[in-house]
């Protein structure tokens, strides 16, 4: 199927008010041009570089997510044009893109990345370290970041049930925060969880985002 072909299915599977960002990550900007012709704004790149080399190739109104980690030095790289990241793991990460927002005079919307695999490999805060963040009051110190969510990764895995397990532990401590240290807050709204293999079981979930590649590009090299 052609990505037009594999967007209008994809769009079809999704419920209005979940955002979908393709994630074109190794995909040349041809192919995402195809994806932008087909109707899609938002696109997600995990590589600052490669991020910053595809961006101004393609057209102005293109939303782009930084959805990978993010290493403090590459911050100031983004923070000009991105509009949102989604893989906040780290408080010192979060107090650069505070200060380098605040030099370009922007407010960035960011999502707090919650370690939810069983794999070690994969970042994020774990549930009590997150728990810990948001009682803490320091985000409310920050003025050029806007906490808008959180953001999750399941485990690699074909137990279907362990994944729906880890989404729904996600968006039940996603409710807790809304209904506890983010009352009140309104743009705190987005769960960013749910890719091509598993993005219907997030959105069953309670997913507001899911973050699809392979689904819409084809397979990566
Ligand atoms: C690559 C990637 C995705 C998309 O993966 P697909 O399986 O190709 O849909 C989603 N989220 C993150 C953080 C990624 O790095």
């Amino acid at each position: 199927m052609s990505v037009k072909e594999n967007i209008k299915k994809i769009s079809a599977s999704i419920p209005p008010q979940v955002r979908l960002v393709a994630v074109s990550k190794t995909y040349p900007v041809e192919i995402i041009r195809e994806a932008y012709d087909a109707g899609l704004r938002v696109f997600g790149e995990n590589r600052v570089q490669e991020l910053s080399a595809k961006y101004p190739l393609l057209p102005d109104d293109i939303q782009w997510h930084l959805i990978g980690h993010l290493q403090k030095n590459k911050v100031k790289y983004i923070v000009p044009f991105v509009s949102m990241i989604h893989a906040v793991d780290d408080i010192d990460l979060l107090k650069t893109i505070e200060k380098e927002a605040s030099r370009v005079n922007r407010i960035i919307p960011c999502l707090i990345q919650i370690h939810i695999a069983r794999e070690e490999a994969k970042y994020g805060f774990s549930y009590p370290e997150a728990k810990a963040l948001f009682e803490s009051g320091a985000l409310d110190n920050l003025t050029h970041v806007k906490i808008c969510g959180l953001m999750g990764m399941a485990t690699f895995t074909q137990d279907q049930q362990q994944v729906r397990n880890e989404f729904r532990n996600l968006a039940l401590f996603f409710g807790e925060l809304k209904n506890g240290p983010m009352k009140n807050k309104s743009f705190f709204s987005e769960l960013s969880m749910g890719m091509s293999g598993d993005y219907l079981l997030a959105i069953s979930e309670g997913s507001t985002m899911v973050r699809i590649g392979s689904a819409i590009f084809g397979k990566r090299d």
